[in-house]
């Protein structure tokens, strides 16, 4: 079975580390009023998606 040739220094595993996520998968920000949001769904602090009013105009 194949084993790493040396051990992972600290620094070598840190660094790899700074692309992990800090954010929540699948929530992103809304572009309209910033609030964290689930991704491809409707905004439900404003009502907006894609930039448009979605909520106001189906009630
Ligand atoms: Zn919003």
């Amino acid at each position: 079975m194949a084993v790493p040739a040396r051990r992972t220094s600290k620094a070598k595993k840190a660094k790899r580390r700074t692309h992990y996520k800090l954010s929540v998968p699948g929530m992103s920000t809304c572009a309209n009023c910033g609030e964290m949001k689930r991704s491809h769904h409707v905004c439900p602090a404003c009502g907006h998606y894609d930039g448009k009013d979605v909520k106001t105009t189906e009630a």
